[in-house]
């Protein structure tokens, strides 16, 4: 692999960066890391060492099928590159999390950092997880589905979109597109797509995203800026050119020396930002800086509200109450599904309701066919599901024919509708009919690939 000139020069003059040992850990073996899910925490395989920035995570010795764990179908871990889990100290390092919060994670898809952030916020918070590209939507909403937080909702808009939310988020996170230098090692065709060009385009982009999305910030609300670029132009730029356009104050992190991690200062504000090198930390190439917002908005825009939210029937309350625990919880109709989110959150989410295009809400439960209450794919991952929910426990062969959607025998099952479960974590959904077994696993969710 030929690394970029530009870029060697650039990391060589700026951060004096042992260019023999970055290229060199560039011919070595991508670290695999898992993150578990603090709801359900499990993993078919057995772990290496702790990653050291995040309290949750590990390295494997190797790389597994994922494909074939049935947990990792049933939202136990995420598989994440390590270098990104440094979300985690800005967030906590920054944060009261024991307040209620409302956050968002602007560039979302597909989920590494919004699964991360749902995990550290309480319950009476809520995540805002938007992402601008419509095709990228479904992995994003997969993933939330699965990870299981009561906490998190999905939005499809553009950053200027979020104008019409004023002094509103709390933390504010953007892991910008950016030209991918730091996955060089990961992603086969990232150092094909490299160029100066490119650099420029997308520091343009930064620009204009970070422009159009700071107005949404409260005043002393965090702002969280990364990018997995090692180009100063999209980085310590980047950190200046925010500090020239909005009143931000730069904020120094933490970080131990063993973690490996390089803490740089931008030219003109001195801003701190902290990069990740292959050669120095286990895991690719990363920046992240933070900032907190020391001025408010002076435009409140007051958009009329727009409901897309009915009250629910009283047979729907009995329903929905026969399969959620409705403790703390408002139900709500959002089109043909039965919703809910958590009583502490409701003014944010009728408010983003009324401003964004809402792809998921924080819970969606299901809806009422006639006498038939038929219980929401997303709803399989939840923990708070009713004792009274039949479940039945299956092995990992059966597990993946029913998420491949293969026919698959269950001797034993009660008519109606239960929970498959692969060593009591839930899967998903089935009926049975007494003479045969309807799979409500989504289609667009299963397992093509034979993988051996
Ligand atoms: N945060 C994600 C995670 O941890 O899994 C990765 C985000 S990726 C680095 C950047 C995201 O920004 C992509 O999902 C991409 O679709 C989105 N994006 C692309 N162009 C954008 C734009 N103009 N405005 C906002 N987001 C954009």
């Amino acid at each position: 692999m030929k690394i970029p000139t530009q870029i060697i020069n650039q990391l060589k003059e700026n951060f004096s960066v042992d260019v023999s040992a970055f290229e060199l850990s560039h011919t070595q073996i991508v670290p695999v890391s898992v993150r578990l899910n603090p709801l359900k925490p499990a993993c078919g395989f057995g772990f290496d060492k702790q990653v050291p920035w995040t309290s949750n995570a590990y390295y494997l010795p190797e790389r597994p099928i994922f494909t074939n764990d049935p947990l990792f179908h049933a939202g136990c871990y995420y598989v994440q590159e390590a270098s990104s889990m440094f979300v985690e100290q800005a967030f906590t390092q920054t944060v009261d999390a024991s307040k209620p919060l409302i956050v968002l994670d602007a560039c979302a898809a597909p989920g590494g950092k919004s699964t991360l952030l749902a995990s550290l916020l309480n319950e009476e918070s809520l995540l805002v997880s938007n992402e601008v590209i419509s095709t990228r939507v479904p992995v994003l909403t997969h993933n939330m589905a699965k990870w299981g937080s009561i906490n998190s909702m999905i939005t499809n808009n553009d950053p200027q979109d979020f104008s019409r939310l004023p002094n509103f988020f709390d933390v504010m996170v953007v892991d910008a597109p950016c030209s991918g230098s730091g996955l060089f090692r990961k992603q086969d065709d990232a150092i094909e797509h490299w160029s100066e060009e490119n650099v420029n385009h997308c520091s343009l982009r930064q620009q204009r995203i970070l422009t159009d999305l700071l107005p949404a910030l409260k005043q002393d609300g965090i702002l969280i800026y990364s990018t997995c670029s090692y180009s100063v132009e999209e980085n310590e730029n980047m950190c200046d050119y925010l500090c020239e356009k909005f009143s931000l104050e730069p904020i120094k992190l933490k970080t131990s020396p063993e973690w490996g991690i390089t803490e740089t200062q931008s030219e003109k504000h001195k801003t701190f930002g902290y990069r990740f090198f292959p050669h120095l930390t286990q895991g690719e190439g990363f920046f992240l800086a933070c900032f907190k917002k020391i001025t408010a908005e002076e435009n409140t825009v007051n958009r009329n509200q727009h409901k897309l939210f009915t009250k629910i029937s009283a047979d729907e309350d009995a329903a929905v109450k026969k399969f959620i625990n409705a403790y703390n919880l408002d139900f709500v109709k959002f089109y043909d599904d039965i919703c809910g989110f958590h009583k502490g959150s409701t003014y944010a989410v009728n408010k983003i309701t009324s401003a964004l295009k809402i792809k998921k809400l924080p819970l969606h439960i299901g809806q009422l066919k006639g006498k038939d209450f038929i219980p929401h794919p997303y709803l399989a991952y939840q923990n708070r599901i009713n004792n009274g929910v039949t479940k039945v426990d299956i092995d990992a062969s059966v597990a993946l024919q029913y998420l491949r959607k293969q026919p698959f025998l269950l001797p034993d099952a009660t008519k109606g509708f239960a929970l498959l479960t692969y060593k009591d974590f839930n899967l998903g959904w089935f009926k049975n009919l007494g003479n045969r077994i309807n799979n409500y696993y989504p289609a667009e969710w299963r397992i093509l690939k034979e993988i051996f």
